[in-house]
């Protein structure tokens, strides 16, 4: 269900319930992506147009902010956790499916007011206004609709925000979400003068060396399952933390190694396993329309959308994919 009406005006209202000069905190979730980080700065910079002064944007966890991400206009609003408003009066919170990817900024829901754009169907339902919309293809769609409701008009470097948040969400206007609305957002986005070719070289097209190689030594180590997902086929890898070290890269760079593995014919559903800690790992769920893998990753206290969805494994990698294995035979039977 897209949100009411009531509900888009009480988030209105939330808004207007701030003073110029009241503490505003933005989060999005851990370890974001280009929706997470390009709806919330985007949202930001409108704020800032709106005559709000004191207005700050963090996500939990390692303050590391993807290098694709780095120029994102807006960044000046960016600050670590640590650096986040304590007690903000108002709290906006981005693309967030569940209260655990807010990690410890969980707390900031206890706001005098808090406002949540997300396009999770999975969303827990956390927040006291809730802009869920789980038929938008980006939380950035949640975010312009708001911002004009606010009476924001979009310009370059807000534009430049939530193209990129567009793009990364639909996989370059790609998948099925990709609607006719899509692209007329796309169409008023670049109608302020932004560059579509440049943004998409520097998000999508380009990586370090060593983060080529790191993707070619994981690529190779990849199986072919073809009995897994009731003979639909699965195809799965995984990266350690040893992976990263020896070529240097940060874990960002496997964020987008899914890509190539949900491309192969033989397999509807693809895994990529990416170590983040002792026996701890970010598992990445795709399909290609036979399995509802956000099913598995609730299974397991993840979340995400119909086919794409993750959560987090414990124990060797070859046990969390015996478990997504299982989970996938539980759905289809
Ligand atoms: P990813 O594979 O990291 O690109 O994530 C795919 C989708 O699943 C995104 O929409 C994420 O927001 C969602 N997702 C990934 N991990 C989790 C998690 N631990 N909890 C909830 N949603 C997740
Ligand atoms: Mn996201
Ligand atoms: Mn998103």
């Amino acid at each position: 269900m897209s949100p009411s009406a009531e509900q888009w005006a009480a988030a209105v209202a939330a808004v207007r319930s701030a003073g110029p000069g009241d503490e505003i905190l933005l989060i999005c979730h851990v370890n974001p992506d280009g929706d997470a980080l390009g709806s919330m700065l985007g949202f930001g910079l409108g704020l800032r147009r709106l005559g709000f002064t004191n207005i700050r944007a963090t996500f939990p966890g390692d303050f590391t902010v993807p290098g694709p991400y780095q120029d994102l206009p807006g960044r000046d609003l960016l600050v670590p956790e640590e650096d986040a408003w304590s007690d903000p009066r108002l709290v906006l919170i981005f693309d967030v499916a569940g209260e655990s990817r807010l990690g410890a900024l969980v707390d900031r829901l206890g706001a005098p007011r808090s406002v949540v754009l997300d396009h999770h169907a999975s969303n827990t339902g956390f927040g006291e206004v809730r802009l869920v919309d789980p038929r938008a293809a980006a939380t950035s769609v949640v975010a312009e609709q708001l911002l004009e409701r606010l009476g924001v008009p979009l310009d370059a470097e807000i534009a430049e925000c939530l193209y990129v948040a567009l793009a990364t969400d639909t996989g370059s206007f790609k998948f099925d979400m990709t609607t006719v609305a899509v692209h007329e957002l796309a169409a008023r986005l670049i109608a302020t003068g932004i560059q579509p070719g440049e943004i998409s070289r520097r998000i999508f097209d380009s990586k370090p060396f060593g983060a080529m190689k790191l993707t070619g030594e994981v690529l190779g180590r990849a199986v072919l399952d073809p009995a897994a997902a009731g003979g639909r086929g699965m195809v799965w890898t995984y990266a350690t933390l040893g992976d990263l070290e020896r070529h240097a890269q940060p874990a960002y760079v496997l964020d987008t190694l899914i890509d190539p593995v949900r491309s192969v014919a033989e397999a509807d559903v693809s895994v990529v396993v990416k170590q983040t800690g002792e026996k701890e790992w970010s598992v990445s769920l795709r399909s290609k329309g036979a399995v509802d893998v956000s099913g598995v990753a609730v299974a397991q206290g993840g979340g995400g959308h119909r086919l794409a969805a993750g959560f987090t494994g414990h124990g060797e990698a070859a046990d969390v994919v015996d478990t997504v294995r299982r989970l996938l035979d539980d759905y289809l039977n």
